[in-house]
């Protein structure tokens, strides 16, 4: 049952597969909707070529330039391409970087997303609510803004240089400083963003990097192949095959050895919850690119590294690496393949379309992001029951204290969660408000009835939803989630991944109704400018 030998940097071929995807040659840089159209089977993952990207470039400039009034832009402002990803068939997504007086400007960038051949604009989307009109002269200097920002953590390490930029995140546009301070809370570690109004030294807004979740074990096999590095008598648990992707301890480093086995299988070992780690996060991967079209956790063939050995009882991302504890009973480490998948969900939420807000919503929506990747890893990688099979439980082999998993997906309430979206959910705590979207997930890809698995029922509307599947489901949810603005809200998500439904699949109509109606179906109503179908 549990992991001891783990081989290296042999299984390159499935990677080399994944990157290099055959079946992309057989897409033409036609749209990808009339290819659909023609063929039961079109490549999911499918980058555009060069040119293509080009275009897409050109198009949203355009678009950018014919809908200024629409974005909120003022004469003073400008936009930089930040992101330029592709996603399932191909379908591109640019995000847009605003700056108001040579400003950057938060929560004003624009999402753009083109076809596959970057000719036609599928959704242009910015989070901005009002124009910018203001002074652009601080009254506030950048060592109060920082005093100020330093004591909102009990425990600080560092504080970097404030930098001032513009808010928009709100109906009301404000001057301010943004301080990053890095330290600790009572509970966990920090990497706070702080925004101090430049005018009266006030604090407008703050956001945490970190994204704490709770886990547990270990348990993918024995043996299972990792990819590693080196030859000869010195290897790391590096792969060099997912750029930035390796796993050591606290310190940041890869574990090294003399040769390429791994771990003991103890589930106090930590370079054995380096191998579940690294085993989860390639399996991710794979999932990402296989059933979502997606290169790498950040869009852009990236990936971010692991550490394990934190001495708590909790695992998080800090904005640019995961980490990872124990149980309670520290007999084992929280490793397991939905804890990983959801630590580096939260890596892939922040490198998805623009900037997520801050506030409980946009933290729920950013939880439940965690737990439906960690749900499309275990059903990607679909083990056998006696190892972690799939399911829609969060961290059910921890028993962390007696009380079995943390999340359940088909039904929230069971963990004291709330099932459906309330106008509580903005003061709901992260992971409980995780709850409403976790469930419509679950709707969607199963519906309420389906074979070999639990039901799930809805909180308004028809009581029996069909499901199109995780592939599906997942592939739509990440699509949504490339036009992320902020604040990333249930409303929000609901709009953009209707929209998403209909980009993916424009020859029908059963995944736009499907998607609407799971949103229904969780007490999130549909919104004006909503897609219609057909
Ligand atoms: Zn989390």
């Amino acid at each position: 049952m549990n992991p001891k030998v783990k081989l290296g940097a042999v299984a390159v071929l499935a990677v080399a597969a994944m990157t290099t995807p055959t079946a992309v040659n057989a897409a033409t840089p036609a749209d990808s909707a009339a290819a659909r159209t023609a063929s039961a089977e079109p490549p999911v993952y499918a980058p555009p070529d060069a040119e293509s990207r080009s275009r897409a470039v050109t198009t949203a400039n355009a678009t950018l330039a014919a809908r200024s009034e629409a974005v909120l832009k003022g004469q003073n402002e400008r936009f930089t391409l930040t992101r330029n990803i592709s996603g399932a068939y191909g379908l591109q997504y640019l995000t847009y970087a605003r700056t108001y007086r040579g400003l950057p400007v938060y929560g004003g960038e624009v999402i753009v997303s083109t076809d596959r051949a970057g000719e036609l604009v599928g959704s242009v989307s910015s989070g901005q609510q009002s124009r910018i009109t203001i002074d652009v002269t601080s009254k506030v200097d950048a060592a109060t803004a920082a005093a100020t920002a330093r004591a909102q953590l009990p425990v600080v390490e560092t504080v970097a240089t404030p930098k001032l930029l513009v808010h928009a995140a709100t109906t009301t546009p404000k001057l301010a400083w943004e301080v990053v301070v890095t330290g600790a809370t009572a509970e966990a570690p920090s990497v706070l963003h702080v925004f101090v109004d430049a005018l009266d030294g006030s604090i407008v807004d703050s956001y945490d990097d970190v994204h704490a979740g709770t886990g547990n074990s270990y348990y993918n096999g024995n043996p299972v192949t990792i990819q590693t590095s080196g030859s000869g008598s010195s290897y790391s648990m590096t792969d060099t095959t997912r750029p930035g992707l390796r796993c050591g301890g606290q310190n940041g480093s890869a574990y090294t050895g003399t040769d390429d086995s791994w771990g003991n299988g103890s589930g106090t070992n930590l370079e054995t919850a380096c191998v579940d780690a690294l085993y989860a996060a390639q399996t991710e991967w794979n999932m990402l690119s296989a059933w979502l079209g997606r290169n790498g956790f950040n869009g852009s063939g990236g990936a971010f590294p692991a550490r394990v050995g934190l001495s708590a009882v909790n695992a998080y991302w800090n904005g640019s690496y995961t980490s990872f504890g124990r149980n309670s009973a520290n007999t084992r480490q929280a490793t397991p393949m939905d804890v990983v998948g959801h630590e580096y969900g939260h890596g892939i939420f922040q490198y998805s379309g623009g900037s997520g807000g801050s506030g409980n919503e946009a933290g729920g929506l950013n939880e439940s992001t965690g737990d439906i990747f960690g749900a499309l890893t275990e059903h990607y990688a679909n083990q056998p029951a006696a190892l972690d099979p799939p399911d829609y439980l969060v961290g059910e082999e921890v028993n962390l204290t007696g009380a079995g998993e943390i999340r359940n997906m088909y039904n929230p309430s069971a963990k004291g969660h709330p099932n459906c979206y309330s106008s509580s959910i903005p003061s709901t705590a992260v992971h409980a408000a995780a709850g409403p979207q976790n469930h419509w997930f679950y709707l969607l890809a199963e519906g309420t009835n389906p074979v070999g698995k639990p039901a799930s029922s809805v909180c308004s509307g028809p009581t029996t939803l069909t499901g199109i599947g995780i592939q599906k489901a997942g592939r739509i949810f990440q699509a949504g989630l490339n036009t992320k603005t902020a604040p990333w809200t249930h409303a929000k998500a609901r709009r953009a991944t209707v929209a998403a439904a209909k980009s993916l699949y424009p020859s029908g109509c059963t995944e736009v109704n499907a998607v609407k109606a799971a949103w229904a179906a969780v007490n999130v109503p549909a919104a004006s400018g909503e897609v219609s179908c057909p």
